[in-house]
């Protein structure tokens, strides 16, 4: 009797009939999709999924739960597409490589994916670290640890010397000589083996370092450090395994090597010039700018001994080109992503790049777009994220504002839902709405 009445109620709950819904109610509601926000809006999620968006304020069955939003902006949840969660800057980074275990990027890394979430950042890339990103973002998925949806690169693959080898700037016997298992190739049959040990590894898509970089010990920032036919065993690859290619470059030649490849993104693109761009619309390749890093590493370089010697003069030069190109890039019409490189500046400070777009001349709503259904473009999952209506999974975001008129609003982050779940609610900036 008593198994027929649980059978029964099973029963119910899978037809949906008893199923608990979280009503949101929505003052203003920015879809993702939509170019103007909707008022007073009803956002029903049942289980992990948006199930309806319906005008006015609904108060469902008995059973639902209401979260009074009406004060404030919803948003998508917002998508970094370029973050390192293993790690933060500070003047002792360099020499942590020495001193820090895989344990101790383990814990930090916990500490940074928090901060990411509540922030309001729902989805994040990990484009390159140790692999302790990997295991991180099991970790969240199996709701050990607070933290964003994280697809992750593992490790970066780079060609000897170039941006991503690890040992760059070590003396000679601690250099050694890596290879494809530690992310380091040359020739088109290393690309292909680093692409399936990326596999192997559990990584969820491939970051190259097509050109030099900033931050590691090398003299040159942006010359290009592939050959074409080793990026084109890299896309080809990752290809065969469903990953799509993000590339760091800086310089011009390195870029339209990358993009002529097939790439999926151009990662900083500093230097990118007309013909960059011509080529970027021309295959689809997004842009994603990361200007906040650009602007933070040279703000850093003006510390003395912050960044190593070789360092500090391409933070100094490169930075600060980034902001013009992406206005540059914008105006071209080039598909623009929104991404950071948190950890090369403060985890949870990823909001200020919103800022930074605005200023370089884009609208605060297509600033939010490039962080929702842009970024869920890029990710190939724009099926299931980027934007508030029905069938989506519900990660929702909301701040205490109006972003459209203030755009520093995006740092007023007062509610955060990933997957259904409810990792912020705070009304402390909205004195006039009763907490809970
Ligand atoms: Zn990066």
């Amino acid at each position: 009797m008593k198994t027929n009445v649980l059978t029964a109620l099973l029963a119910f709950c899978i037809s949906g009939a008893y199923a608990q819904s979280t009503i949101l109610h929505c003052g203003s509601l920015i879809d993702g999709i939509g170019n103007i926000p909707r008022k007073n809006v009803s956002v029903i999620i049942t289980g992990n999924q948006i199930s309806d968006v319906k005008d006015g304020f609904v108060t469902g069955s008995a059973q639902d739960k209401i979260i009074d939003l009406s004060k404030q902006t919803v948003t998508p949840g917002w998508m970094d597409m370029h973050v390192h969660m293993e790690s933060e800057t500070n003047k002792n980074a360099y020499s942590e490589k020495f001193t820090l275990n895989p344990a101790d990027y383990a814990f930090q890394s916990v500490v940074f994916a928090e901060r990411t979430l509540m922030a309001g950042f729902t989805t994040v890339r990990d484009l390159g670290g140790s692999g302790v990103n990997i295991s991180l973002r099991n970790a969240i998925n199996k709701g050990l640890i607070k933290g964003p949806r994280v697809f992750t690169a593992g490790k970066a693959i780079a060609t000897t010397g170039g941006h991503a080898d690890p040992t760059n700037g070590y003396r000679r016997d601690l250099m050694g000589d890596p290879g494809p298992d530690e992310g380091v190739v040359n020739g088109p049959d290393d690309c292909r083996k680093a692409v399936r040990q990326a596999y192997k590894n559990g990584s969820d898509l491939i970051k190259i370092t097509a050109t030099g970089g900033v931050l590691s010990v090398a003299k040159d920032g942006s010359g290009p450090q592939f050959t074409e036919e080793e990026l084109k065993a890299i896309v080809e690859t990752a290809k065969d395994y469903g990953f799509r290619v993000a590339a760091h470059a800086h310089g011009a030649e390195g870029i339209k090597r990358a993009i002529r490849a097939g790439v999926s993104s151009i990662e900083h693109g500093t230097l990118m010039d007309d013909e960059c761009m011509a080529l970027a619309k021309q295959y689809g390749t997004w842009y994603v700018p990361t200007i906040i890093a650009g602007r933070s590493t040279a703000d850093s370089a003006k510390i003395p001994g912050y960044y190593p010697a070789l360092v500090q003069p391409k933070a100094l030069t490169i930075g600060p080109k980034l902001q013009a190109t992406f206005a540059k890039a914008y105006k071209a019409g080039v598909k623009i992503a929104f991404g950071t490189d948190a950890g090369v500046y403060m985890h949870g400070k990823n909001w200020l790049e919103f800022t930074y777009m605005v200023e370089g001349g884009m609208p605060p709503m297509e600033a939010i777009k490039a962080a929702t259904i842009q970024a869920a473009d890029l990710l190939g999952m724009k099926d299931k994220l980027g934007s508030i209506t029905p069938g989506k999974l519900a990660d929702i975001v909301a701040v205490d504002g109006d972003p459209l008129q203030d755009i520093q609003t995006m740092s007023k982050v007062s509610f955060v839902m990933k997957d259904g779940l409810i990792f912020k609610h705070t009304t402390a900036n909205l004195p006039s709405v009763k907490n809970e």
